[in-house]
């Protein structure tokens, strides 16, 4: 079987876990966190990190923290995994969505002024799968309207828009090290920002909002969100990998392309746009109309010749959840509709070697031939 991801775990990570049994720190109070946050940090060119246990987490310490709540509006993707509108709905907030852009599968960014009403707190972007959001209209629309700006980037570590790296893009932006991102900590996640206050104020609530100067004493809501000295040793391990990975899933990008050249049964994620070449955090397949079957199909018999796949996300207009509460009732997104159906995944990790992603080539054209 040819996994869809599989970690590389072959640098410092065994020296650093070592050294956490070593010295017995394995919780969160251990010296890794601190390293880990100032590295990830400044390598986003960021002035402060805040770890967290995962990249879901990290979202809804960002929406509390940005003091959004009951009755406000955040505009976001409808393509994107459902930890995003999860948060908004979380805080009482209300999640307003906007389609894909077909050749991108980003947000459409043409669609959000349209989607802005007095209530409208800020922008959620969420660069997804390889590219980033075209930033630059986003942030003038933020600007303009004295929106606030979340920056979902746990698909981009070590990706840049004009030369400025993702997650140094949002008012707060935020990290996933789930073992399918480019680095992971097995579970993991990270709050960047640049403003003091909001910083703290991620602290607080990663640790349940203790008072600094009166312990087990509350004036807040908090949660237990921190990360452990042990996934902190990782995270540090793979950082120092970060422009090898990124060169690696570049590479892998590039034969994918190359061999899925000429198909005219798929389309692709683009290779690059004006602002920004794709990094591949996963490679993904678009079924045209002209293939008869969809893509559950399409990973039924993938599967069958031992090659895993994933599919794309669901729209979070389409999710039952959101319709019991009686959101998005009536609302299309035609774009996102078909990706979702048509789109799904093959091996993308990054110990995925050439060899084996020459054989998922060639499967997936017997498959569709
Ligand atoms: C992976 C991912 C998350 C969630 O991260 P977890 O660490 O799995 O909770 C959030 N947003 C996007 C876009 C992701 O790809």
């Amino acid at each position: 079987m040819i996994p869809v991801n599989e970690p590389l775990l072959n640098g410092n990570e065994k020296k650093y876990l070592n050294e956490c049994i070593d010295t017995g720190w394995i919780s969160s109070e251990g010296p890794f966190i601190k390293q880990f946050e100032e590295r990830f940090a400044a390598r986003v060119g960021r002035k402060y990190g805040i770890a967290v246990c995962n990249g879901s987490v990290a979202i809804d310490a960002s929406i509390v923290a940005l003091g959004i709540g009951k009755g406000d509006e955040v505009i976001m993707p409808t393509f994107t995994i459902i930890s995003c509108a999860a948060a908004i709905v979380r805080a009482g907030a209300v999640p307003v969505v906007v389609d894909a852009d077909p050749q991108t599968w980003n947000m459409d960014v043409s669609q959000i002024e349209a989607k802005i009403t007095p209530r409208t707190k800020a922008i959620m972007v969420v660069h997804i799968y390889g590219l980033p959001v075209d930033m630059d209209p986003v942030l003038a629309i933020a600007q303009k309207h004295g929106l606030k700006v979340i920056e979902d980037a746990a698909e981009m570590h070590g990706q840049n828009y004009k030369g400025k790296p993702c997650g140094s893009f949002g008012t707060i932006s935020t990290f996933s090290f789930y073992p399918n991102k480019h680095i992971t900590t097995g579970e993991g996640g990270m709050i960047v920002t640049d403003d003091e206050q909001l910083a703290e104020r991620c602290r607080s609530l990663r640790n349940l909002c203790f008072l600094p100067y009166k312990r087990f004493v509350h004036e807040e809501i908090g949660w237990n969100f921190r990360m452990t000295n042990i996934q902190a040793a990782l995270g540090l391990a793979q950082l120092e990998r970060l422009d090898e990975f990124v060169g690696r899933k570049r590479a892998m990008g590039a034969l994918y392309t190359e061999l899925f050249s000429g198909m005219t049964s798929i389309e692709l994620q683009q290779t690059r746009t004006s602002y920004a070449e794709n990094i591949y955090w996963v490679f993904g397949l678009v079924l045209k109309e002209s293939v008869g079957f969809d893509a559950e199909e399409a990973m039924k018999r993938l599967a069958a010749k031992k090659i895993g796949s994933r599919p794309f996300f669901f729209p979070m207009h389409e999710q039952p959840v959101f319709h019991k509460m009686g959101l998005f009732s009536g609302e299309r997104y035609p774009v996102a509709e078909r990706i979702a159906r048509r789109g799904f995944y093959v091996p993308s990790g990054m110990a995925l070697t050439q060899e084996q992603i020459r054989t998922v080539a060639s499967t997936v054209h017997e498959l569709l031939s």
